[in-house]
């Protein structure tokens, strides 16, 4: 059996590329054997409470048997079948929710492929909408820094430029305009000053701009920072007065996790566009949309194309939106928001002494997310293994040791990931 592990994992270090990551010096992978709830159990029988929720998206645990259930059936009618001039059950019940649960104004939808897809669909509706009003000068787009929207190359050239790990295309990559990251807390009150930047940049360059894009409330990727909803109400009013169209990226924030149900309805605004993508499936398979007003889809559709100019093969797999109905449903079927409320709580109080070390830069919570910034960045290597030895899974990056469990998480387990994190981010400080 360890010969085998040994084998697999010597296979992968050759061969296989995973995020992020070396060819040549790849960092260590562990060997997963299967995952339940909230427990990842690996190839040797570690088993260990996962802290990650494998990047946001495994809100409900794993090998769940609604969600498994939901699978089998639709497996069982067809898994796909090309979205050109046909349709069915999955997409329209998932689309139907999906705006039934959005911000009221956003009603029509795209389903595309994954979150990187869906950030690439927004901006190039943006384009088409200023396009089709005869304006293609519009063109640019603006949005802040310690931003992520995924690895495509549009959607890279709206990451921070420099935290945003794309800063190697700088000289492919279009040229946006960027404010800096909102300057304040989600708690703190608000002040105009705080928007000031961004207010300046789209005074000076809303002609030439189609949209600003932007991650509501949470900027997950580019720093996992907190900032005050106020920020997207006079965002919003910005865009209303200069003519720009306002996209909310809440693909890691959808769902749930910050403690609403989307990030933007902390602050009760609604954007031109938004997109959904990570925990749409609850971790089973790759699915995001984008919705839009039905404004952006009737100026689209008049313009010169006459028609939105997308269509990923894959488009409304029903295997993947049937999956994505059972589990909204699931969600919505018990008092989530109490849970992750009481998930916020426990959070706080299980991190708050790691405030106290003098290496550690600052400790923040909001919803089912908790972070911990280190002064210096980790050792991920390292670190991770002590993780692992402790019996969690965490996956570090640069100074961010952070947790978004899954919301099935019980209180014992959710004890023991905040004193091991506790523990290991008290350790960092003695090397
Ligand atoms: C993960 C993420 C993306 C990209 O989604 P993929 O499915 O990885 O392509 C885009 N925006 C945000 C805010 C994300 O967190």
């Amino acid at each position: 059996m360890t010969n085998k592990i040994k084998q697999l994992q010597a296979f992968d270090k050759e061969h296989i590329w995973h995020p992020y990551t070396s060819m040549t010096r790849p960092l260590k992978t562990y060997a997963v054997k299967s995952a339940s709830g909230v427990h990842i159990t690996l190839k040797d029988g570690t088993r260990l409470i996962d802290g990650m929720s494998s990047w946001w998206a495994a809100i409900h645990g794993y090998n769940h048997p609604v969600l498994n259930n939901a699978a089998k059936e639709q497996l069982d009618k067809m898994s796909h079948i090309m979205f050109g001039g046909l349709t069915h059950d999955p997409a329209v019940k998932l689309s139907k929710r999906l705006i039934d649960i959005t911000p009221e104004s956003l009603n029509r939808i795209f389903l595309c492929d994954s979150g990187s897809v869906s950030v690439e669909v927004a901006i190039k509706m943006a384009f088409q909408y200023w396009h089709s009003l005869g304006k293609p000068q519009k063109n640019k787009l603006i949005t802040v820094r310690s931003g992520y929207h995924g690895d495509t190359f549009y959607a890279m050239s709206v990451c921070d430029p420099v935290t945003g790990m794309h800063h190697t295309f700088k000289d492919v990559l279009p040229k946006h305009y960027f404010a800096d990251k909102p300057g304040c807390k989600f708690h703190d009150t608000w002040d105009d000053e705080y928007i000031h930047a961004m207010e300046t940049l789209i005074q000076e360059h809303y002609q030439s701009c189609a949209a600003v894009i932007i991650e509501p409330v949470v900027q997950g990727a580019g720093g996992m920072r907190f900032y005050s909803p106020h920020y997207l109400k006079k965002l919003k009013a910005l865009c209303k007065k200069y003519e720009l169209l306002l996209i909310f990226d809440e693909i890691a924030t959808g769902f749930g996790r910050t403690g609403k149900l989307f990030a933007c309805d902390h602050a009760k605004v609604s954007p031109d566009i938004m997109c959904v993508g990570k925990a749409l499936t609850g971790g089973y398979l790759t699915l995001a949309a984008t919705l839009a007003t039905q404004q952006v889809g009737d100026v689209i559709s008049q313009g010169e194309c006459g028609v939105f100019m997308h269509g990923p093969t894959y488009m409304g797999n029903p295997l993947a939106c049937s999956i994505a109905i059972s589990n909204i449903n699931l969600l919505l079927s018990y008092d989530w928001e109490s849970k992750i409320h009481h998930i916020e709580s426990k959070l706080t109080s299980g991190l708050q002494d790691c405030q106290n070390f003098s290496h550690v830069e600052d400790v923040r919570v909001l919803g089912g997310i908790g972070v911990v910034e280190m002064k210096a960045p980790v050792e991920i290597e390292t670190i991770q293994q002590k993780f692992v030895d402790k019996g969690i899974w965490i996956r570090p990056f640069g100074k961010l040791i952070y947790t978004m469990p899954p919301y099935i998480i019980e209180d014992d387990q959710l004890d023991t990931l905040t004193q091991k994190i506790t523990q290991i981010v008290y350790k960092e400080g003695a090397q």
